[in-house]
């Protein structure tokens, strides 16, 4: 002081501190688990790594199995409290205390192993973990279900760096979901290949729209109780010069994760449309992926094709399958919705391969349900026969129609019309074939109305 003396201040910082650590713990964070978020993982695997000189670790890469059906069974509270609880199984499943688990959105988890002295440890680890995680949660109200897909990668053999191993522990853990699920698979550098086949037939797949290399083929429905084949099922191939002939479901997966699926499908409506015009009454069916109709132009594109081809709306069945109904965003009810209202028919295809089948039945009025083939390849087993059965009175109660796919033997067909299904496809009644085979069959119709 101009006097002499002093003051002396004091600020108490407690409460700032206080706020600085929480924002700290928020940006490392996840807020609904929290646990360790993406960025805190990064940086703890980048510090191990330059840290560690021969110590050994490993990265794996989680991915809960059918989460999305958990979500939407039984709503997004019950999902939320699901991915708490395996947040703390997880947790739980790690034995060293340095190990970490970390989520890194959705249903997306990771956990770096420390100190393994074999490749034993981990192996010991994600058993653990497909084991718990693989019990039934039960909330107050319900018996949820999930499985866990585990891919892991080892540092060093498998990466010396934070982006290689994540890198492998992904790749490891989409050779588990592709081969079944609910199990773990160790990185193999054969992964890289296949990855790198996969990026070929995509860039192939590319090329082969440009140079029409994709035909239809058209597999006839017939109705049971006449006999008469009543649609047909446009069925696409690829022809391509240096793979030969591919079937549909070594090329969709790949047309669909690329979005090549959209201009492909377009093309497909488009020339089901043009190629059946001239076979009423017969409907055609075509097969159309989400990721079609999620791409917003999908209303346009039917209505365009039917403009074009002259075919009336009520002839064309569109075949969708369950993942399209499992979508969340309005965008997809309102364009089925839509087309609906236009008189189109939507089919719900494999039906009884999904998840909740009859969810999707309530959450979507379909004109058709189209059994899947699995259950009518068993259908001499007894309890095949009785959900065949009760699919078919199902069918009745609500005025759907429902067909039999993989129809093969007369036996198979006998049942079906005694239990009073409505439609057949399959081997027997006719294989997929050019449309000029269709042609052929219709003049048989013809015959049978004559003499019927
Ligand atoms: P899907 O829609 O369930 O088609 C029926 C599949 O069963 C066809 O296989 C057909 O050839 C086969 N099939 C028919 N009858 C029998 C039978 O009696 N026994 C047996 N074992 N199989 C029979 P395909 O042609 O290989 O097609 C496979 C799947 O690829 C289709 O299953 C459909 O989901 C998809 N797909 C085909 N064309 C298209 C398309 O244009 N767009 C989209 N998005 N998907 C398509
Ligand atoms: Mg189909
Ligand atoms: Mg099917």
């Amino acid at each position: 002081m101009s006097g002499g003396g002093w003051v002396a201040t004091f600020d108490d910082v407690t409460e700032r501190r206080r706020v600085e650590e929480r924002m700290t713990h928020l940006a490392h964070h996840d807020t609904l688990t929290n646990l360790p978020n993406r960025s805190m993982l990064r940086e703890r695997l980048d510090q191990a790594l330059s840290e560690t000189k021969d110590g050994s670790l490993a990265i794996f890469s989680l991915d809960l199995d059918h989460f999305k059906a958990v979500n939407d069974t039984w709503g997004h509270p019950s999902g939320d409290w699901l991915l708490k609880c395996v947040a703390e199984r997880l947790q739980r499943c790690l034995r060293n205390e340095t190990d970490v688990v970390a989520r890194f959105g959705g249903d997306e988890f990771v956990i770096i192993q420390f100190n393994l002295k074999s490749p034993g440890d981990a192996e010991k680890l994600a058993k653990r973990i497909v084991e718990i995680i693989g019990k039934p949660f039960r909330d107050k109200r319900h018996d949820m279900r999930v499985g866990i897909s585990v891919g892991i990668a080892l540092f060093p053999n498998d990466g010396k760096d934070t982006d290689t191993l994540l890198k492998n522990a992904d790749m490891a853990l989409y050779r588990a979901k592709s081969e079944g699920r609910n199990l773990y698979r160790f990185f193999e550098p054969a992964m890289d290949a296949m990855v790198r086949a996969r990026r070929a037939l995509e860039i192939d797949l590319r090329a082969a729209l440009s140079r029409r290399e994709f035909e239809l083929d058209f597999q006839p429905i017939m109705n049971i109780a006449s006999g008469e084949i009543v649609g047909a099922e446009a069925l696409m191939r690829w022809r391509s010069p240096v793979r030969g002939l591919v079937r549909p479901d070594d090329f969709i997966p790949a047309a669909e994760e690329t979005g090549l699926i959209v201009p492909l499908g377009e093309w497909a409506l488009r020339k089901a449309c043009t190629t059946a015009a001239g076979w009423a009454p017969l409907r055609i069916a075509v097969n159309v992926s989400a990721v079609q109709i999620k791409s917003g132009t999908f209303a346009r594109s039917v209505i365009s094709a039917l403009a074009f081809s002259g075919v009336p709306a009520n002839r064309l069945e569109l075949e969708i399958t369950e993942t399209v109904l499992m979508d969340e965003s309005d965008l997809v009810l309102k364009t089925l919705r839509q087309l609906r209202d236009l008189g189109v028919r939507i089919a719900l295809d494999d039906f009884g391969t999904g998840y909740s089948s009859l969810g999707y039945l309530r959450r979507f009025p379909v004109d058709k349900i189209k059994i899947d083939r699995s259950f009518t390849r068993d259908i001499d087993s007894r309890d095949t026969a009785a959900i065949v059965r009760t699919i078919i009175g199902l069918g009745a109660q609500l005025g759907i129609t429902v067909t039999a796919e993989g129809v093969e033997t007369e036996a198979q067909l006998e049942f079906l019309q005694k239990e009073g299904c409505v439609e057949a496809q399959g081997y027997l009644i006719g294989v997929p074939s050019k449309a000029s085979d269709i042609n052929r069959l219709l003049k048989s119709n013809a015959t049978i109305r004559q003499s019927g």
